[in-house]
């Protein structure tokens, strides 16, 4: 089920992207990523997508869906650009990204854009998504460079994708954002500092919340 805002956001406005990830925790680089697309795409809205129990990363334990939401949601809060959904936190078992989308395309007026923000990281595993194909072809992907990723080897990668696959990929290069959500949570069970790499309020609630002290996070 769509949530209420989400829906009336998808049937009101023409250009809207989805900025998916597992968001553990949410860091700047999500937020400039999200942002640059913004300005440079002209998009009315982002919606972000923290995933619920993302098949692809079973091996390690992924702190619990709600305070991933909740930092996601603080994080995103004072940007009236910004909005985050629960569609897939709230569905049970493994979620895929193809079933968020194809409701969301269902609520959505007719005519409206639907981008996809990924890292460049995100472009080499994009064939394994359930339906890769529908999904490719239904949303308009921007691939925004990310240290460690040469963009050239990037443009290859997406270039050979298009020539197998009905898509729309776009690169999109972006400041320079050093920051993993693994950094940070290996910062934190070090004991280093994390702030100027996570939003003060996310910050925050990982002291108060003692997340990624031990382990990682903790499951539900
Ligand atoms: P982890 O280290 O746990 O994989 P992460 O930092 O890669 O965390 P994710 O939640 O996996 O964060 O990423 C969500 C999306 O944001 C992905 O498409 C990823 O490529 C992109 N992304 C994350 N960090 C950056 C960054 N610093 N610059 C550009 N894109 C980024
Ligand atoms: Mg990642």
């Amino acid at each position: 089920m769509i949530e209420n805002r989400i829906k009336y956001i998808l049937q009101d406005n023409k250009r809207i992207a989805i900025m998916g990830g597992t968001f553990d925790p949410i860091h700047f680089g999500h937020l400039i990523a999200a942002e640059t697309v913004r300005e440079k795409y002209n998009l009315d809205k982002v919606i972000f997508l923290p995933s619920g129990n993302p098949p692809h990363k079973d091996k390690r334990r992924v702190t619990s869906k709600e305070d991933r939401y909740n930092m996601v949601q603080m994080a995103t809060a004072s940007n009236k650009y910004f909005d985050v959904s629960r569609m897939e936190i709230d569905r049970d078992g493994y979620t895929y990204t193809i079933d968020t989308i194809r409701e969301f395309v269902s609520v959505s007026s007719k005519g409206t854009d639907i981008y996809f923000i990924t890292g460049a990281d995100a472009v080499y595993d994009i064939l394994t998504w359930k339906d890769a194909d529908e999904l490719l072809s239904v949303c308009r992907f921007i691939a925004v460079t990310r240290p460690g990723y040469n963009k050239k080897e990037l443009e290859e990668e997406i270039n050979t994708i298009k020539s197998n696959h009905k898509c729309n990929i776009n690169v999109l290069e972006i400041p320079d954002i050093a920051i993993s959500s693994t950094d940070i949570r290996q910062r934190v069970m070090k004991g280093s500092f994390i702030k100027y790499l996570v939003p003060e309020h996310v910050e925050a609630y990982i002291r108060k919340h003692a997340i990624y002290q031990n382990r990682g996070g903790h499951n539900e």
